[in-house]
């Protein structure tokens, strides 16, 4: 399970929880990813398949670790209605969940894989929640996620010694549960988020949501506290959003 006393990150600011457990899955071959690479003592290297294949299986990995609101739940009702439309979006394509935990968190992975906690979503509007949508769709989009993805998965592999041992087949153990808990919890730089905030207030207006929303429920969430220190000060990212409005553009 992610830790659900872990403090509490915002998202759009990039919220969320904390470690996962070991668990072993199926999911990429990483003699053939990483052993020739190293048994020739070369720079380890990664094609965008391979990354975007192991989003895949981080996000598969995340749903089976948290609770994910059947269809029929009030939670994922409201959910594809507020996400309607929106599975092929700007060249990617997306898909959608709710996770039923009261953490205030949502998130993205490389391969479009974009998960919605309830806990966020019990404060606030469809709009708020389109806001945070575009700004984690925009790490998607200007290939944040998949630098994250990447750096996670060639961690991981270092860590565990992969490359030199070639294990065959899958994940080693706990390797999954690592790869996903750091691109979840991944942390991004100001300038990152300073444009995948911009990103997200032309995802608004481009959809005609409010993009008022985005500053609203930038007041709503604490600035200090539950937030982690490395992103941006809410205040300064509400002031660049603000401007953003006003400028319109
Ligand atoms: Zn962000």
């Amino acid at each position: 399970m992610f830790n659900k006393h872990a403090p509490l990150l915002l998202a759009f600011a990039a919220l969320c929880c904390g470690a996962a457990t070991n668990s072993p899955a199926a999911g990429i071959d990483f003699e053939k990813l990483m052993g020739a690479g190293a048994k020739a003592g070369k720079a380890l290297t990664l094609t965008d398949s391979e990354v975007v294949a192991s989003a895949n299986d981080a996000c598969a990995y995340s749903d089976k670790e948290n609770k994910v609101a059947p269809a029929d739940d009030k939670y994922a009702v409201r959910l594809a209605k507020i996400v309607q439309g929106l599975d092929n979006e700007d060249g990617m394509k997306l898909s959608f969940k709710a996770y039923l935990t009261p953490d205030i968190n949502a998130f993205a992975m490389a391969n479009g894989c974009v998960r919605v906690f309830s806990g966020l979503m019990d404060m606030a509007s469809d709009d708020e929640i389109r806001g945070v949508i575009g700004h984690e769709i925009g790490h998607v989009k200007l290939g944040h996620s998949k630098a994250k993805q990447r750096a996670a998965l060639l961690a991981s592999a270092a860590r565990d010694g992969v490359a030199l041992s070639g294990k065959v087949g899958g994940y080693a153990k706990g390797q999954l549960g690592d790869i996903a808990e750091s691109v979840i919890n991944a942390q991004f730089s100001q300038k990152e988020e300073s444009a995948a905030d911009a990103y997200g207030y032309r995802f608004m207006v481009r959809h005609k949501y409010d993009p008022n929303a985005m500053v609203t429920l930038f007041r709503k969430i604490p600035s200090d506290g539950g937030l982690t220190s490395s992103h941006p000060a809410s205040t300064e990212r509400t002031k660049r959003v603000e401007q953003l409005i006003r400028k319109g553009s």
